[in-house]
C-alpha cells in the first residue's frame, strides 16, 4: 500500500464465546459442508487481506482440532466468560507489528471474501486522503474506524486503525468492539447485502440462517458435483433437478465409505477374525443408525437393494404367505410402478384381486371412494406417501389407522418422503415401508424395508442362501429369526455403511429444515411457472393444500415434453421428462407425459429461476 511503512492489515476471528453461553455448540455445528468456524476461518483466509489470527476460549481444544489444517494463529483467551472485549483486547495484544486489524465475529456464515476486501478497500482510500491532507498541511484527521453497514444497520466485520489498538486492548465486558463506535467517528462501510448480518447465535437464529442458506444454494458446496464448473458447457454448472430419480450423493458419506473400504472390508456374518468381526459391527450400525432414523427397531429393519426390492419382498414374503385366491387388495392408482407391478405379478400366480383407488382431479387419493372400498374387506392396502409425480403428501397415518380399522395390512411407499420431511414408521403406523439411499444423499443399491413386530413373523423368506438360515439339512430348513431372514447372500456392507452416512448427513441438517425448504422452493415454482402461458401443473397448484414435497410435474402445451426436457438440457437444466413409471396416475389425470422438477437439499432460489427461464425458452422454440 502506498505511504504505508507497514503496509499490513491481520484479521482476528472471534471464536472464544458464545457456543456454551447460547447454550449450543454453533460453532462446531455443520453448514453445508463444514463447521461454522472452518467455513469463517476459510473466508478469512480467502480474503487475501493478511495473517489470521483466531481467539479462541470455550470448545478451544475442539475448535484448535478443528482449523488445525489451515494455515492460521490461534490465541486462547482464557476469560472469555466475561464476554468478547477481552477476546478483542486478548486477539489485539498477540497481534504482530500492522497498520490496521480487521474483526470478525466466528458465526455470520454469509460473510464472503469480498466483504472483507471491500473494508480493506475503504481502508485504503481513507488512508490516502489522510496521507494527502497531512501532506498539504491540512488539519491532521486521523483515519476512522470502519463499520460494515446494511440499510442503516451496523455490525461485523470492523477494521480498526492501528491507532486504535491501544484502546482495544482495555476492552472488557459483552460489547465488544462497538463500545468504541460511540467514542469516535466512524466510517461505514455499506455491504449491501442485508443476509450478512443473519448469525447463528441462538438456536432459532441458526435456523434462519440456515433456511436462507439453503435457498441461496448453499448446501451444494457439500456436494463436488455440482459445484463443477461443465468443461466447454455454455451455462457453466448444473442446474440438477432430478433430485426424485437420484439425488447426488453427499461428500461426507462417500468419505465413509471409502474409510471403511479401506480399513475395515471383509464379509460380514462369516469370519471370526478381528477384521470380520468389526465389518459385522459396522453393518449392524448402520442397521441401528438407519432403524434409529426412521423411527423403528433394527429387527424390523431389512437391508435390499433399494426401495424396488423392498416392496417385491414386502408384496411376495407377505402376500404368497398370507393371501389367497379372491383375496381383495386395494391400490393407490397414484402408486408408482414398483407398488403396482409385483402386485400384479401375484395377481396372476395367486387370482387375488386387485382394485385401483380412483384419484380426486388433484392427484389425492379420492376418500369417498376409499371410505367405499374398506368396506369389502381389502386384506391389504398399498399406498404412496409422496408421490413421485405431484409431490403431494398423503396422511399416511390416518389412512393406516382406517385400514388397520379394516382389518388390512398397510403398505406405504416412502421413496420419496424418506430425506425429505421427519418420517417416524412407528408414528406412521404402518406394517411396511419402503425406502431407497439413492434419493436422500447415499449411495446406490442399498435401501431398507421396515417390517412390523405384527407382520415380519408372517412373512416366508423370498431369496434363500447364505445368511438367512439358522440350520440346513438335506431334510430342510431352518430360517434364521427376525431381518436376517430376509437378507440372503452377501450383502452391500459399504451400501449400508454409506446409508447410514446418509442419514446422520439428513440429521445434521434436520428433516424438519429440509421439508421446509422443499415446499418453498415448490411453491416458488408453482408461483413462477403459473405466470408461463401454456404451463399446466400436474395435481394443479397444491400451494393452498399443505403444498408438494420438494417436487413438481408440469406440462407445456403444445409442446412434447421431451423436446421441452431436451430445450432444458441444452441450458444446463438436468429434469425428468415421460410418465416416472406412474403409467396409471397420468392416464387418471388425462396427461400423456409431463416433466419432472425435483429439488434437494443443495438446491435454490437460483435452479427455480434457470428453470423458468429455460421453460420460457422452449415455449419459444417450439410452441
Ligand atoms: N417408489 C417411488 C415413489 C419412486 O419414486 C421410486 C423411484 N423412482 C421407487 C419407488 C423405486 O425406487 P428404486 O428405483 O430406488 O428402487
Amino acid at each position: 500500500m502506498k505511504g504505508s511503512k507497514k503496509g499490513k492489515i491481520e484479521v482476528i476471528v472471534l471464536a472464544a464465546g458464545a457456543s456454551v453461553r447460547m447454550g449450543h455448540q454453533k460453532l462446531l455445528k455443520k453448514l453445508g459442508g463444514q463447521t461454522i468456524i472452518r467455513r469463517a476461518v476459510r473466508t478469512a483466509l480467502a480474503g487475501q487481506i493478511g495473517p489470521v489470527r483466531v481467539v479462541v476460549g470455550c470448545d478451544a481444544a475442539r475448535i484448535s482440532e478443528e482449523l488445525a489444517d489451515l494455515p492460521v494463529s490461534l490465541t486462547e483467551n482464557s476469560r472469555w466468560r466475561e464476554g468478547q472485549g477481552t477476546s478483542v483486547a486478548c486477539g489485539v495484544n498477540a497481534l504482530a507489528d500492522c497498520e490496521a486489524v480487521i474483526l470478525m465475529a466466528a458465526d455470520q456464515p454469509f460473510l464472503r471474501p469480498e466483504h472483507l476486501r471491500r473494508l480493506k478497500e475503504v481502508y485504503e482510500e481513507e488512508f490516502l486522503a489522510a496521507e494527502e491532507r497531512r501532506r498539504r498541511g491540512e488539519p491532521r484527521e486521523d483515519c476512522p474506524p470502519m463499520v460494515s453497514s446494511v440499510k442503516g444497520l451496523r455490525g461485523n466485520p470492523v477494521l480498526f486503525p492501528a491507532s486504535y489498538f491501544d484502546e482495544l486492548k482495555k476492552l472488557e465486558g459483552e460489547q465488544g468492539a462497538r463500545q468504541l463506535f460511540s467514542r469516535y467517528p466512524v466510517r461505514e462501510v455499506d455491504q449491501g447485502e442485508e443476509r450478512l448480518f443473519l448469525d447463528v447465535d441462538t438456536p432459532e437464529a441458526f435456523a434462519r440462517a440456515k433456511a436462507e442458506w439453503m435457498l441461496c444454494g448453499g448446501f451444494r458446496e457439500a456436494f463436488p458435483l455440482l459445484c463443477k464448473e461443465e468443461e466447454n458447457a455454455p451455462f457453466g454448472s448444473w442446474a440438477y433437478l432430478d433430485s426424485a430419480a437420484t439425488s447426488q450423493i453427499a461428500d461426507e458419506v462417500l468419505a465413509g465409505m471409502q474409510a471403511y473400504e479401506r480399513n475395515f472390508r471383509a464379509n460380514v456374518h462369516r469370519g471370526l477374525y478381528p477384521l470380520a468381526e468389526r465389518s459385522d459391527s459396522l453393518y449392524e450400525e448402520a442397521r441401528e443408525t438407519a432403524a434409529a432414523f426412521f423411527g423403528v427397531r433394527p429387527e424390523n429393519t431389512i437391508f435390499t437393494h433399494g426401495a424396488t426390492e423392498s416392496l417385491n419382498l414386502a408384496i411376495q414374503g407377505w402376500g404368497t404367505a398370507n393371501l389367497k385366491k379372491g383375496d381383495l387388495v386395494l391400490i393407490d392408482t397414484g402408486n408408482h410402478h414398483a407398488n403396482m407391478v409385483p402386485w400384479q405379478i401375484l395377481e396372476k400366480r395367486m387370482r387375488i384381486r386387485l382394485a385401483f383407488l380412483p384419484l380426486t382431479e388433484t392427484g389425492r387419493l379420492d376418500r369417498d371412494a376409499w371410505c367405499e372400498r374398506l368396506k369389502q374387506g381389502p386384506k391389504a392396502v398399498s399406498l404412496t406417501h409422496v408421490s413421485n409425480v405431484t409431490g403431494r403428501e398423503e396422511d399416511i397415518r390416518s389412512l393406516a389407522a382406517e385400514a388397520h380399522e379394516a382389518g388390512a395390512v398397510v403398505i406405504a411407499d416412502c421413496a420419496q418422503s424418506a430425506g425429505h420431511m421427519p418420517l417416524s414408521f412407528s408414528e406412521l403406523d404402518v406394517d411396511f415401508a419402503a425406502v431407497s439411499a439413492h434419493k436422500m444423499y447415499g449411495p446406490f443399491g442399498i435401501g431398507l424395508l421396515y417390517a412390523a413386530p405384527e407382520v415380519i413373523g408372517r412373512m416366508e423368506p423370498v431369496f434363500g442362501g447364505g445368511g438367512m438360515i439358522e440350520r440346513v439339512t438335506t431334510e430342510g430348513v431352518r430360517y434364521a429369526k427376525g431381518s436376517a431372514r430376509f437378507e440372503a447372500g452377501t450383502p452391500n456392507v459399504t451400501g449400508a455403511v454409506g446409508f447410514a452416512a446418509a442419514c446422520r448427513f439428513v440429521e445434521e441438517i434436520g428433516p424438519e429444515n429440509i421439508r421446509l425448504h422443499g415446499r418453498e422452493l415448490c411453491r416458488m415454482a408453482e408461483e413462477e411457472l403459473s405466470r408461463v402461458e401454456g404451463v399446466r401443473l400436474v395435481g394443479g397448484r397444491l400451494s393452498e393444500d399443505g403444498g408438494r414435497c420438494s417436487l413438481i410435474s408440469f406440462y407445456l402445451e403444445g409442446v412434447h415434453p421431451h423436446d421441452a426436457a431436451a430445450a432444458l438440457a441444452e441450458r444446463g437444466i438436468c429434469v425428468r421428462a415421460g410418465h416416472h413409471c406412474a403409467m396409471p396416475l397420468h392416464e387418471a389425470l388425462g396427461i400423456p407425459a409431463s416433466i419432472r422438477v425435483s429439488f434437494g437439499v443443495y438446491s435454490g432460489r437460483e435452479e427455480v429461476k434457470r428453470l423458468v427461464e429455460g421453460v420460457k425458452a422452449a415455449k419459444e422454440e417450439f410452441g
